[in-house]
């Protein structure tokens, strides 16, 4: 009988809603059809966050998405972006954390990769939204004439095409839920246009087809001592404003939250005591989806979707298990050094996805590491040594990069773990730098340099080929996305990689090493392991004799999942571990 009245009170929403058609001149509505759309079929999470940004939404998103995913569910996620940058490719790493490169060559938000480790697979464009992307294809259709004399609005136009986005995700994934993340805070007016189409969405879509969850921040005031809830009861009182009631609540917090504050938010939101939950911080970011399934966050959601008769009880404890298994490494006293040569401002964000690989790593090795960053502006600039920054780590890491700074610093770096066999593993730049650092102290080429850096240089080792310019979309522009890796048989590369000849990884960069140079780097000891399948592009770097001395200029860590770490980064772990 309830279900009943449900419908019927959606239907009368208008019935013109029900079919998605476009309307223009007659209605109001606005809602353009997207063919093969079924209402109802799939279902969608929308995940927000008040009072502030930072709080770990696409961490907890992940955890509850890969908790339906575990029940058998084919999840998708999708990151809803403020800003007007079409892509994240132009954004300050330092400013706004990593770029993340998906297989598709997409740059996007560091939350994409945080999706792609929980689920375990890749993501492409269609996960991930800006509000430049949907002004633009606005501005295109306007143009077109598609609005047939509207003046066309915020609403219903903007927020159509941000409903579209997500149907049209829904249709070509086939997807059972659809978890949306918005990014910033709410009450931001970047993504205000998000939260009005997700408004409507309540009544196009049913309430019963979609779940709202909140993440808010819970004050430890070190002052009083105590824990405060009032910027939090600010927060989603500003998201009921907007006209949407949250279904769940997660407060982050520190320490565990007091049953007293989460009492008072359950007063303050009209949400049940037992859907509002402490999302406390702990020790590994893996262990949060058992946080929420004690929760019963999970169960909640899936009975809120109507989904119960559809979970796979064999599924769920299988892949349960799994992830079990995979923690149950993190119980470890074993302690090693990593030094990773990096600014100190910001930096955990900006080497996100290289801290992560780490981390895959050492649960699969089971230690735990420790990072030391190391500032190489200050070695250039003499206020302390290559032996004193590197006395105390068991392995070395020079992330991906751009620019002079730091560069010469690098190299002292390089060529002293070169010398003294320490565990090195070069990403990206810290292939070309240890390119030229061999150039340099071993091929006695004393002017090595990358153009990026040196235009004038003698030996330009690194550099950009006008013959290469013409192919894969090369020259002034980066290549991006996953690129097949052909394999050098007999290398420690192919063994790693399980002795493929054949490997795909993800690339972001300009400049390579010049072919011309190859006979002499080689004739001096130096090993490509890898290169393009077509072309002579150097991929994989590797000295013979030494423990554990390796480069690649594509980017391994964007392929590292805490359940399928990336070989390269557990062998480099492993030889620390010696
Ligand atoms: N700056 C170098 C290039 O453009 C390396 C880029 C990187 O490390 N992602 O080729």
């Amino acid at each position: 009988m309830q279900q009943l009245q449900e419908q019927d009170q959606h239907k009368s929403g208008k019935e013109l809603l029900d079919q998605f058609a476009s309307v223009s001149d007659e209605h109001e509505f606005y809602t353009p059809k997207v063919v093969g759309y079924q209402k109802g079929k799939t279902k969608y999470v929308f995940v927000f966050g008040t009072v502030m940004s930072g709080l770990g939404k696409g961490i907890f998103s992940s955890s509850l998405a890969k908790l339906m995913q575990d029940k058998g569910f084919y999840v998708e996620p999708i990151k809803m972006e403020g800003y007007l940058n079409l892509d994240s490719g132009t954004l300050n790493p330092f400013r706004h954390g990593e770029v993340f490169v998906l297989d598709d060559g997409t740059e996007t938000d560091m939350d994409l990769g945080t999706y792609e480790r929980f689920l375990n697979k890749n993501l492409s464009k269609d996960n991930f939204l800006t509000s430049g992307q949907i002004f633009t294809t606005v501005l295109e259709k306007e143009r077109k004439g598609e609005y047939l004399g509207r003046d066309v609005q915020i609403i219903p136009h903007v927020t159509a095409e941000i409903k579209r986005k997500l149907r049209i995700l829904a249709v070509k994934k086939n997807a059972d839920i659809i978890f949306v993340e918005v990014g910033g805070t709410v009450g931001d007016l970047e993504n205000s246009h998000y939260m009005e189409a997700i408004r409507e969405m309540i009544y196009e879509e049913g309430k019963k087809n979609i779940c709202f969850v909140a993440l808010t921040y819970i004050i430890n005031s070190g002052i009083l001592g105590e824990q405060k809830s009032k910027a939090a009861q600010l927060g989603i009182k500003k998201l009921m404003e907007l006209g949407i009631q949250p279904d769940v609540i997660a407060c982050r917090s520190e320490n565990p939250v007091t049953e007293k504050v989460l009492e008072k938010i359950s007063i303050y939101s009209n949400v049940p005591i037992e859907r509002v939950v402490s999302m406390h911080d702990v020790k590994s970011i893996y262990l949060l989806p058992a946080l929420l399934r004690d929760a019963k966050i999970d169960e909640y959601v899936v009975k809120h979707l109507g989904l119960e008769n559809r979970v796979s009880r064999e599924t769920m404890q299988k892949n349960k298990e799994v992830w079990k298994a995979m923690l149950a490494k993190l119980n470890t006293t074993k302690t090693i050094t990593i030094g990773i040569t990096g600014k100190y401002t910001m930096i955990r964000d900006a080497y996100a996805s290289v801290i992560h690989a780490l981390q895959h790593a050492a649960m699969y090795n089971a230690v735990e590491i420790k990072i030391k960053w190391i500032e190489t502006t200050a070695i250039e600039e003499s206020k302390t040594t290559v032996e004193k920054e590197l006395e105390s780590v068991d392995g070395v890491v020079v992330p991906g990069g751009f620019g002079k700074r730091g560069v010469e610093g690098k190299i002292a770096c390089l060529k002293y773990v070169r010398k003294h066999n320490i565990p090195y593993l070069g990403l990206c730049y810290g292939f070309q730098m240890a390119v030229i650092e061999f150039a340099r102290n071993v091929c006695g080429l004393k002017d090595a340099h990358t153009t990026e850096v040196n235009p004038h240089a003698e030996h330009m080792i690194i550099d950009i080929l006008p013959e290469q310019k013409k192919i894969e979309g090369l020259g002034g522009n980066m290549r991006l996305g996953g690129c097949d890796v052909q394999m050098k048989e007999g290398t420690k590369a192919w063994e790693f990689y399980g002795r493929k000849t054949m490997i795909r990884e993800r690339f972001r960069h300009r400049y390579e090493v010049n072919p011309e140079y190859i006979s002499v780097l080689e004739k001096h000891g130096l090993v490509f392991s890898g290169k393009a399948p077509n072309y002579s592009i150097m991929q994989i770097l590797e000295l013979p004799n030494h423990k554990f001395f390796i480069g690649t200029q594509f980017h391994p860590e964007f392929t590292s999942r805490p359940l399928s770490p990336n070989p390269l980064y557990v062998e480099f772990i492993k030889a620390c571990l010696e």
